[in-house]
C-alpha cells in the first residue's frame, strides 16, 4: 500500500519580475504568484531520463512541482512533454518499453519503490488527456465509476459523491436534470469537464492533464482554465500544452523543454528553463527558451 508518509517540504526561489523583451502581452499572463516561502513540493524530479527501448525520449530532468499550484510544461512536439508527465503516475509503466532512471519523489516518498502500488498512485494522481475520453455510460455512472471500483455502494452516498464531483468540475448545473443521459451526448467542452469530474469523484491530490484543450474551442478552453484555478485551491494541477497563450494565462510555473544535446552529447528531450511563469514569459534567462517563446522555433 502507497502511504504519502514522510511528508518533505521544501522551499522554491521566487524571482523579482523585470520587464525586458515582453515576448507575450503581460496583460494576457494573469496567474498571480502563489509561491509563499513555505511552499510544499509535490514532486521531486532528480535527473530523471525516460527511454522507450533504446530512444532517450528525455533526460536530465531536474523538477520541483509546488502543492496548489498549476505547473505547465510547455516546449516543441516531440520534447517529450506527455512522458514526462506521465511518469508522475507510473503511466509510463503501461508502455512496455518505457523505462525511467533517477528518482521520482511525490511527498518525499520514492513513487517508483518496489513497494509502490501503482494503481493506488494513479488513484491518487489523477489524469485528464487531450481527447475528452467518457465511457460510454451514463453521465452519473462515468462518474460514480471510480468509487464503485473502490468499494462505495450505498445508493445515497454515490449520489453525493457524484453531484460533489460533477460541482467541482462546474458541470452540475448544466447536468443535474439528465444524469441518466449518456456522457457521449455532451459537447466537446462538457465531456471534458465530465472527464475532469470522473478523475475528482476518486479525491486525487494531484492532476495530470495532457493537452486538455486542444480539441476545444475557445469558450470551453476559457471554461477549463477557470476551473483549473479554482481546482489549484485543493489540488496540485500539471498541464501539458503546446498552446503558449494558455501556459501564460493559466499556470503559476512554466518548464520550456526541447530536443537538445546536452553535457552528456546524447539529444533528447532537455528541461531548459522552469520558472515563474511571469518570469519565463518575460525575462526568459535561457536563449533557447526566448527563442520559443517569441516563436522563432517550435
Ligand atoms: P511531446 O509530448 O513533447 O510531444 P512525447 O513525450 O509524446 O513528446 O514524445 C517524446 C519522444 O518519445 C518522441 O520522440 C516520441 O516519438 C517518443 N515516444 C512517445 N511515446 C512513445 C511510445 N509509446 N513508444 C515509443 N516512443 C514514444
Amino acid at each position: 500500500m502507497f502511504q504519502l508518509g514522510n511528508a518533505q517540504s521544501g522551499t522554491t526561489g521566487t524571482s523579482n519580475a523585470t520587464m525586458r523583451g515582453m515576448p507575450l502581452d503581460p496583460m494576457t499572463i494573469q496567474a498571480p504568484s502563489r509561491e509563499p516561502a513555505d511552499t510544499k513540493i509535490v514532486f521531486e524530479l532528480e535527473d530523471v531520463a525516460i527511454s522507450y527501448g533504446a530512444n532517450v525520449a528525455i533526460s536530465g530532468v531536474n523538477l520541483q512541482v509546488p502543492e496548489n499550484q498549476i505547473t505547465a510544461l510547455i516546449g516543441p512536439s516531440g520534447c517529450g512533454k506527455s512522458t514526462l508527465l506521465r511518469s508522475l503516475n507510473r503511466m509510463n509503466d503501461l508502455i512496455p518499453t518505457a523505462s525511467l532512471t533517477g528518482s521520482v519523489h511525490y511527498h518525499g516518498a520514492d513513487l517508483y519503490a518496489a513497494t509502490v502500488d501503482p494503481v493506488e498512485v494513479r488513484r491518487r494522481i489523477g489524469m485528464v488527456f487531450q481527447k475528452p475520453n467518457p465511457f460510454p455510460k451514463s453521465i452519473f455512472d462515468n462518474v460514480a465509476y471510480g468509487p464503485r471500483i473502490l468499494g462505495t455502494k450505498n445508493k445515497k452516498v454515490l449520489g453525493e459523491l457524484v453531484e460533489r464531483a460533477l460541482t467541482r468540475a462546474a458541470l452540475w448545473d448544466e447536468v443535474k436534470n439528465k444524469l441518466k443521459t449518456s456522457g457521449l451526448a455532451l459537447s466537446g467542452g462538457q465531456q471534458q469537464r465530465l472527464c475532469i469530474a470522473r478523475a475528482l469523484a476518486v479525491e486525487p491530490d494531484a492532476l495530470l492533464m495532457d493537452e486538455p484543450c486542444s480539441a476545444l474551442d475557445p469558450i470551453a478552453t476559457a471554461r477549463i482554465e477557470e476551473l483549473m484555478f479554482e481546482l489549484r485551491e485543493s489540488i496540485t494541477i500539471v498541464i501539458v500544452t503546446h498552446n503558449m497563450q494558455q501556459a501564460a494565462r493559466a499556470s503559476d510555473k512554466t518548464a520550456f523543454i526541447t530536443t537538445d544535446v546536452g553535457a552528456d552529447e546524447h539529444r533528447s528531450g532537455r528541461l531548459v528553463e522552469f520558472e515563474e511563469t511571469q518570469v519565463l514569459f518575460t525575462t526568459p534567462k535561457d536563449e533557447r527558451t526566448e527563442a520559443y517563446i517569441t516563436g522563432r522555433f517550435g
